[in-house]
């Protein structure tokens, strides 16, 4: 039975007891004005649903609340299609609701007509154009345009299947990678988890199916976890919350994509968030996991000392437990927790955080740069290519002297890229000419580099090659080399080092936070108990020695000095 207008007006105030927290009156007046103005101006309008088209513009404006946008992005949402749809025009909007508003509503109608004109096309450059451009103006375009998109796949069986499918397939292309880029996680799950639903129904049912089968055994033994973990973090005094954590459907279908294994092999599908006060806390809680349970090699990444682009920061480990089953664990503080669900709406509730401000100001530098491309950029689907290779794609385009593209996974260096071309190009790589200046065989290219391969006859490939050699096709072709000269395949200087000292809770943490800042290690390991004779344990890998060997040995030293209680012990 479709919705009617008390059901909305339900909705709005929900919607603004979300902002209630942090508006002022005149904000909340604002907004209640504005569901007003919609109401009187959306009329008796329908959705195909049959529901009240206002259902859309306060269901949209209550997704805008809670990802923490501000007052008056939940009120150009509320006032989005206004214009677009109704009689009122763009200069009575400014005259009742102020410029802001306005203009937030004009970037949102632009968005909308030149997606009229996309209808039927094949692609959807020129919606992607206008939304980037729009966006680069004023980036809370970009938050109401996803949380338009959002309701409208939860609404999007009411369409016929040929324009669900376009829709979901744009909404996997441009609005979720959006979501992503700018961090709102929130929004992005539910629109893969969508879109997913409408185009592969069967895939979506199944996994779904097996999800909700195997819930009672995994939330045993996450639940068996967590008491475990709280019980010792209570010991020590550290406060924290846990959480049980599932996947969402998509991410679970990419992997079965990439991988080919059956459902019950995707390794992560049992995790837990673990909420900290502090930062320091963070590397404590680290620790302690790695006493209880034993960390699955190379799992352990730290996105607080290296935030991803979006901004996101969190510890990440895997580790097995008794059953050996592996189990996904992030570790971050609340805040890091509430900038990963939400992104770029957060940085209109932190706004005036001065540790943030900065930080948030230099990840918005990519929409601006978004100007320049369309200069560049001659038609819309030149446009929308670009900038999604800059965007989003793992992929990245260089370019061959020639000006042929050759598509490399992001982080690739100037050796992938000649092994790349050609095998031989490859083993007999000197380094390059990267834009024309000449860079050495170890430096990563990015998008739409020009590269030309210099060679040199008594170049061969070497064991470090391989830490070089970021592709499958380069790292295969070197081994081949290097088992075929075995006089050159001496074995790479990769030292373990077991750093091990008795101490408290304070040196531990002093101890780490020095060691995850040291560029010259690595940390593969840490754990931290409050009895025994070395209470205190990290692991760390020093890089290949053959060519700095005193810089790491100062650096050992250097640490040795200032903790005096520390032992290294050199593994090999
Ligand atoms: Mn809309």
């Amino acid at each position: 039975m479709p919705l009617n207008l008390a059901t909305c007006r339900h909705i709005l105030e929900e919607t603004i007891g979300l902002l209630r927290k942090r508006s002022s009156m005149e904000e909340l007046e604002l907004v209640e004005k504005a569901y007003l103005a919609a109401a009187r101006h959306h009329g008796a309008q329908r959705r195909v649903s049959g529901d009240p088209f206002l259902l859309h513009v306060v269901e949209v404006a209550h997704i805008l609340a809670e990802i923490g946008a501000d007052t008056e992005t939940v009120a150009a949402g509320l006032l989005h299609d206004v214009v677009e749809d109704t009689e009122l025009t763009d200069d009575e909007l400014t005259d009742c609701f102020g410029g802001g508003i306005a203009h937030l509503v004009r970037g949102v109608t632009e968005v909308e007509l030149a997606e009229r004109d996309d209808d039927g096309e094949p692609d959807n450059s020129a919606t992607f154009k206008r939304l980037m451009l729009a966006a680069s103006h004023d980036p809370r375009v970009l938050l109401i345009k996803l949380a338009d998109r959002l309701h409208n796949m939860r609404t999007l069986q009411y369409l016929e299947p040929e324009k669900r499918r376009r829709k979901a397939l744009e909404t996997l292309d441009i609005y979720a990678p959006l979501a992503h880029r700018l961090g709102v996680a929130r929004l992005r799950w539910e629109m893969e988890d969508r879109a997913l639903m409408f185009l592969h129904p069967e895939v979506y049912a199944d996994i779904a199916g097996q999800l909700r089968q195997s819930r009672p055994q995994r939330e045993a033994v996450v639940n068996a976890f967590v008491e475990r973990l709280e019980g010792k973090l209570n010991e020590l005094g550290i406060e924290v919350t846990i959480f049980g954590r599932s996947k969402h459907i998509y991410s679970i279908y990419r992997k079965l994509m990439k991988s080919r294994q059956p459902i019950e092999e995707i390794k992560d599908l049992l995790g837990a968030r673990v909420i900290t006060r502090r930062t320091a806390d963070c590397y404590s809680v680290l620790g302690v996991i790695h006493s209880i349970w034993r960390p699955v090699a190379g799992s352990f990444r730290d996105y607080i000392a290296n935030p991803k682009p979006n901004l996101y920061q969190s510890l990440h480990t895997s580790v097995l437990d008794e059953q050996g089953r592996r189990f996904e664990v992030q570790i971050r503080t609340e805040r890091m927790n509430f900038l990963a669900e939400y992104g770029l709406a957060a940085h209109f509730t932190y706004k005036g955080d001065e540790e943030l401000d900065p930080l948030l100001d230099n990840e918005l530098i990519w929409l601006r740069r978004i100007v320049d491309w369309e200069k560049q950029a001659s038609s819309d689907r030149g446009f929308a290519s670009a900038v999604k290779v800059d965007l989003f794609s793992e992929q990245i385009f260089a370019i061959t002297p020639k000006g042929d593209p050759v598509d490399l996974p992001r982080g690739s260096t100037v050796l992938d890229f000649a092994f790349r071309i050609h095998t031989d190009l490859g083993l007999r790589c000197a380094g390059a000419r990267v834009n024309g200046q000449v860079q050495p065989l170890t430096y990563r290219l990015s998008a739409g580099d020009r590269v030309e391969v210099i060679t040199n006859s008594s170049a061969h490939p070497r064991p470090s090659w391989l830490r070089y050699a970021h592709t499958a096709q380069a790292r295969h072709a070197i081994r081949h080399w290097l088992r075929e000269h075995p006089e050159h395949a001496v074995k790479p200087n990769r030292t373990l080092v077991r750093l091990a000292a008795k101490g408290d809770l304070e040196t531990y943490r002093a101890l780490l936070d020095r060691v995850v800042h040291l560029p010259e290690l690595e940390l593969t390991k840490c754990s931290y108990t409050r009895f025994g004779h070395s209470n205190i344990i990290l692991n760390v890998r020093v890089p290949d020695t053959d060519k700095r060997p005193a810089e790491e040995a100062a650096c050992l030293e250097e640490l040795c000095r200032d903790f005096p209680e520390l032992t290294c012990e050199v593994r090999r």
